[in-house]
């Protein structure tokens, strides 16, 4: 039965590759965007589409309209973007969260929130469990992204116990591929850029630290078979790729991807950077029969191909 969706932070990254699953599966998308990160041209292709409406709105303040479903995406996701303005990056979780729980509630209709590995801070327990409970700096830089998602998650489950919202919360691990943004200070990005303009690729520290990369496609799959699961299936539950990888070994294949004459140097490792970051993902097996099936070797050329085709300029909308 097609379905009338929305999908918040629908002009983001993962939200434009998500609307376009969506209407290829056959159903109408509205799509929510205040375009703080989101890009209208990563939705450009979907404007022509009848079946597909982009509204400018900011999720902070109350929405009301008609659908089926909702997906929450909606809110900055790298630290430069999020510590840009801090208090907005929390209302947008926080106030977000609240107005389109609101929504569904009204509604009677299932409601997925976008929730990050981030909700486990620093963790002190590796890889991460969905009953771990994570180990947060509340008052840090950090905060307003990791505590802003806590906070939604906590209103996902009290709308869900005591109005009875049929929440779905995912936690989704690195996720990259075509449309990141190429300013946003990610590993894959820059490398990538980095390559592509035969500037030097930048490993920070030493390159033994590791990161699971999920490719987008992956992504999108598992958000939406939790959106399909039965209402006793709440969540919280992980998405991510668990072959974990060396940050040297990415910079080793982006350079032979690219075949750019760009050298590797080392820099400074920030403060804080996690040594090793997998996701745990035994309950999206079991709840929702997923796994990531994309390789590095199959997602890292599409997203190379994206930067050579659009540019590593972040400056176009
Ligand atoms: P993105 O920045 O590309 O997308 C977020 C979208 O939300 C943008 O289009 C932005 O304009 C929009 N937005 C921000 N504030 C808004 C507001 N107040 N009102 C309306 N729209 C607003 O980031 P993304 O990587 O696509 O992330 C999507 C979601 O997934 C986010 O909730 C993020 O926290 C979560 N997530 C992403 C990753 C990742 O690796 N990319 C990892 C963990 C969690
Ligand atoms: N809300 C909304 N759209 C709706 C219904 C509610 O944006 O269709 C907002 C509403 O502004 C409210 C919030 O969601 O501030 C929470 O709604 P809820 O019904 O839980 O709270 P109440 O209206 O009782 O304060
Ligand atoms: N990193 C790097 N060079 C860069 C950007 C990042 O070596 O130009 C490292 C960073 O220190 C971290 C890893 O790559 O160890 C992943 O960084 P990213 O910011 O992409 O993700 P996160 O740390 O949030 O997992």
């Amino acid at each position: 039965m097609p379905k009338r969706i929305l999908v918040t932070g629908g002009a983001g990254f993962i939200g434009s590759h998500l609307c376009e699953r969506l209407l290829e599966q056959g159903h109408e998308v509205l799509c929510v965007d205040n375009y703080f990160t989101g890009r209208r041209r990563n939705i450009a292709g979907l404007l022509g589409n009848p079946a597909f409406e982009a509204m400018r709105h900011d999720v902070t303040f109350p929405l009301y309209v008609e659908v089926d479903e909702i997906y929450n995406l909606a809110c900055p996701a790298s630290p430069v973007h999020y510590q840009f303005d801090p208090v907005q990056t929390t209302k947008t979780s926080v106030m977000g969260a609240i107005n389109m729980l609101g929504l569904a509630k009204r509604l009677k209709i299932p409601i997925l929130q976008a929730s990050t590995s981030e909700v486990y801070g620093s963790p002190l327990v590796h890889p991460q469990p969905e009953d771990y409970w994570g180990n947060v700096n509340p008052i840090g830089p950090r905060a307003c992204y990791d505590e802003g998602k806590r906070c939604a998650e906590t209103l996902f489950f009290d709308y869900h116990r005591q109005h009875d919202v049929d929440i779905k919360v995912i936690r989704i691990f690195n996720t990259y591929g075509p449309r990141m943004r190429s300013n946003d200070g990610r590993v894959v990005s820059n490398f990538i850029c980095q390559a592509i303009r035969g500037e030097p690729i930048t490993i920070f520290g030493d390159g033994s630290q590791t990161r699971s990369f999920c490719y987008v496609d992956d992504l999108v799959d598992g958000l939406i078979r939790m959106m399909q699961t039965p209402k006793e299936i709440t969540g919280p539950i992980n998405l991510g790729n668990p072959e974990e990888l060396q940050i040297r070994d990415l910079a080793e294949r982006v350079v032979e991807l690219t075949g750019t004459k760009s050298e590797i140097i080392y820099k400074p490792q920030p403060q804080d950077d996690p040594h090793r970051r997998k996701p745990e993902i035994e309950l999206a097996r079991e709840h929702l029969k997923w796994s990531p099936t994309t390789k590095l070797e199959t997602g890292l050329p599409k997203t190379i191909e994206y930067f050579r085709a659009v540019g590593c300029s972040d400056e176009e909308r």
